[in-house]
């Protein structure tokens, strides 16, 4: 079987592309504040990244950089001002925080409309309910690649391996409104392997290099890697073993280029959508 790779990096420059247009339309011009705080090297990447994707697509991206000793109040002050700001549509404080600041109490005190991440218990909330609010981008990506890639969902059996909060817990909500079965899998699963091979769709958030392998997906699975890993000579990969996969998955993301632009092509998706709320 031939096993064909869903591009992550052109489904989301379709989408960027659109929202450009939609943006251009309306003649709004959304405002999104980006909290970071300290100066963890691989936050300042995606932080980067995500400036860049707002100038792309016509949003206004606004940097407030924290000291690392900034104490919680410092955040919780600057989370007041943005909230109340009404020029500002989205917030995102990039995470982590510092060991020292509760990031569930710096989170739930970001206004729940503008909570572009969609973490705000509000959110979490309507997403378990199945009422409208902002999605976790990374899960909400990932529908994405399967809806354009005219992979159908409902009815399929579905694999979930990692249950966070950001990724496998709203995975799983969204693949249950997609109406299809949904198997949860965690590091107490007794046998992974024994899930993973029963599986239509895998998908894999473990931050584990080559937790799954191609003998543990059934011939024709969609496998959608979730993990940004780095191998022994620092090379980017995911938690799948992307070679094993080739004839056997119908179906393969790679890392990079598979679900990590989603994400952000997700996050702008939710700016426009606060901007619209806000200003329409
Ligand atoms: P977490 O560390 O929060 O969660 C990892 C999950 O994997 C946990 O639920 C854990 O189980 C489970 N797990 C760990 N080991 C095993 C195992 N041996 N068998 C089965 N399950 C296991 O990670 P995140 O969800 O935040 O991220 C996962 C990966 O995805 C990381 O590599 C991260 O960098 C990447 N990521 C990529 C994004 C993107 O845009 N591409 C966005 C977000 C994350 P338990 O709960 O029992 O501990």
């Amino acid at each position: 079987m031939e096993t064909k790779i869903i591009s992550g990096t052109e489904i989301s420059t379709a989408i960027k592309d659109e929202l450009k247009d939609e943006l251009e339309r309306l003649s709004i011009t959304p405002t999104l504040a980006v909290v970071l705080v300290g100066d963890n090297q691989a936050s300042k990447v995606y932080v980067s990244n995500k400036e860049k994707a707002c100038h792309q697509i016509g949003i206004k991206s606004m940097s407030y950089t924290l000291p690392a000793d900034s104490t919680q109040e410092d955040v919780l002050d600057l989370i007041e001002v943005l909230n109340a700001d009404k020029n500002v549509d989205g917030i995102l404080v990039q995470l982590p925080l510092p060991a020292h600041i509760d990031e569930h109490k710096v989170i739930q005190a970001i206004d729940e409309t503008k909570d572009v991440d969609g973490f705000h218990l509000k959110n979490v909330g309507a997403l378990l309910v199945g009422t409208d609010g902002f999605v976790s981008c990374t899960p909400a990506g990932i529908i994405e690649l399967l809806k354009r890639s005219n992979i159908d969902v409902a009815g399929k059996k579905c694999v979930i391996v990692g249950r966070s909060n950001i990724v496998g817990k709203p995975m799983c909500q969204l693949l249950l409104r997609e109406n299809a079965t949904v198997v949860m899998c965690h590091s107490y699963t007794p046998s992974l392997k024994e899930e993973t091979q029963q599986a239509d769709i895998v998908v894999v958030a473990t931050g584990k290099r080559n937790i799954v392998t191609g003998d543990m997906i059934k011939p024709g699975a969609v496998v959608i890697d979730v993990g940004i890993n780095r191998d022994e000579n620092g090379k980017l990969c995911g938690d799948v073993d992307f070679n094993s996969c080739q004839g056997i998955a119908s179906w393969i993301t790679p890392v990079p280029g598979g679900v990590g632009p989603m994400t952000i092509a997700m996050l702008m998706q939710n700016c426009v959508r606060a901007a619209k709320q806000r200003r329409i």
